[in-house]
């Protein structure tokens, strides 16, 4: 495995909460109660830019 090349799967969305049958995986969370499920992100969201972005320099551009 090269680590480079993205999964895609079947699962919801981490987002948008729907349920998508390409979504890119994110990872895989394991819970200590029950089976772990697939974080997955739909192509929809995965082409939105981030919720929380953080501007590369300190500039006000207003
Ligand atoms: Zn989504």
């Amino acid at each position: 495995m090269t680590g480079t090349t993205p999964e895609y799967g079947a699962g919801f969305c981490c987002d948008c909460g729907r349920t998508t049958v390409a979504g890119r995986i994110l990872g895989h969370v394991d819970q200590s109660s029950g089976p772990g499920y697939t974080v997955i992100l739909c192509p929809n969201c995965d082409l939105k830019p981030p919720k929380s972005r953080v501007r590369p320099y300190g500039r006000a551009l207003a």
